[in-house]
């Protein structure tokens, strides 16, 4: 689907947060700027979070934001490379008690099973594409 501006892609995300259950990983891929993070605040909100809480995580590998429906656990792993994201147990994170949204999961050294794939894609200045699919490895 096509959005038009940055709350309606929140609302796309929100909407997909009804449907999450605990375990349930999401990887975000898309250029900077394509909106990743603004998915991740629309997340929250369908979670029942602060959407302000969640910002892009500059130097903290992982944020946890608690207090909504399923705790919500949001990485970012633009800086990592391959290697570096071998000894970080993301997969035991999410299934603990809530949800992992993770941003360049291409930075992943290996496939999360069951991972929803969600592609943002830069249409124009106010527009995005986003493809959501569930991929069973
Ligand atoms: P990423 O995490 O992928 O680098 P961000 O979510 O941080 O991207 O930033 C996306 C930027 O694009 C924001 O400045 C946002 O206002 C802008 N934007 C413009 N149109 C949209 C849209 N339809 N959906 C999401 N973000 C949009
Ligand atoms: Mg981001």
């Amino acid at each position: 689907m096509v959005t038009a501006s940055e709350a309606e892609t929140q609302a796309v995300a929100r909407e997909l947060a009804a449907t999450l259950k605990p375990g349930d990983v999401l990887l975000l891929s898309g250029d900077l700027g394509a909106g990743k993070t603004t998915f991740v605040k629309g997340l929250a909100a369908g979670l029942g979070i602060d959407p302000d809480e969640v910002s892009s995580p500059t130097f903290t590998l992982l944020h946890e934001y608690r207090g909504g429906r399923l705790t919500l656990y949001h990485a970012d792993l633009y800086r990592l490379d391959k290697t570096a994201t071998d000894d970080l147990g993301l997969e035991e994170t999410g299934v603990r008690d809530g949800v992992l949204a993770i941003e360049w999961p291409d930075r992943l050294s290996h496939d999360i099973s069951d991972a929803k794939l969600i592609r943002l894609e830069i249409v124009n200045d106010a527009s995005r594409r986003i493809t959501i699919e569930t991929t069973n490895y």
